[in-house]
């Protein structure tokens, strides 16, 4: 799940009626398309372990069984700046990927046996690190909201793998490894091909 506060809400605008005509012929869940973002009861348990309830705004979510939400106006400025390290898109797809063993836990499945070891050893490292950087008040390339639980930490490290893989390679070198393996793309290697190209 993504919460609205993470960043500033830069207005919205109406969603085109052949656009919406288009998801409705051929998209079956088109409906979980939300224009804008929006209200959804909550309930959550922040690091001190306080209880929060009420009603926020969200940006996006992933269900068990494979729903995803998104805003539509979000899901647009992110495509439009594809290197600031946030994209919901990428966000609650990784909380899809995350959920396909059933467990919402920050730990998808991994194609060998043998990379669950180096996957554990360096995940809870980074988030461990994430999390104490937030609580020092220290700036982290990696966005603090991943330091909620280690589902949210996978999500977080997924927008800045996809987003900002030349940061992320140089300062958690460890952690862009794993991603690499995972998702079978060197996202920085490709980053620079086409910055070659485009010379
Ligand atoms: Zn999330």
């Amino acid at each position: 799940m993504l919460r609205k506060w993470r960043r500033r809400r830069l207005g919205s605008s109406p969603f085109p009626a052949t656009w919406l005509r288009i998801l409705r012929e051929r998209v079956p869940y088109y409906r979980l398309l939300y224009p804008s973002s929006y209200e959804a009861p909550s309930k959550f348990v922040d690091p001190a372990g306080v209880v929060h309830e009420g009603d926020e705004s969200r940006l996006g979510e992933a269900w068990l069984r494979g729903a995803i939400i998104l805003s539509w106006d979000d899901v647009r400025r992110d495509s439009a700046d594809f290197q600031d390290g946030h994209n919901v898109t990428f966000h609650e797809f990784a909380h899809q990927l995350d959920q396909q063993d059933g467990t919402f836990d920050g730990a998808p499945l991994l194609e060998k046996r043998s990379s669950y070891r180096s996957w554990a050893r360096v995940l809870m490292k980074e988030y461990r690190a994430l999390g104490d950087a937030a609580e020092r008040g220290q700036e982290t390339l990696l966005d603090q909201y991943g330091a909620t639980n280690p589902a949210e930490f996978f999500a977080v490290i997924t927008e800045a793998f996809f987003e900002r893989p030349k940061a992320l390679k140089e300062k958690h070198p460890e952690l862009y490894e794993e991603l690499k393996k995972f998702f079978h793309q060197d996202t920085l290697a490709r980053l620079e091909k086409s910055r070659r190209e485009a010379k």
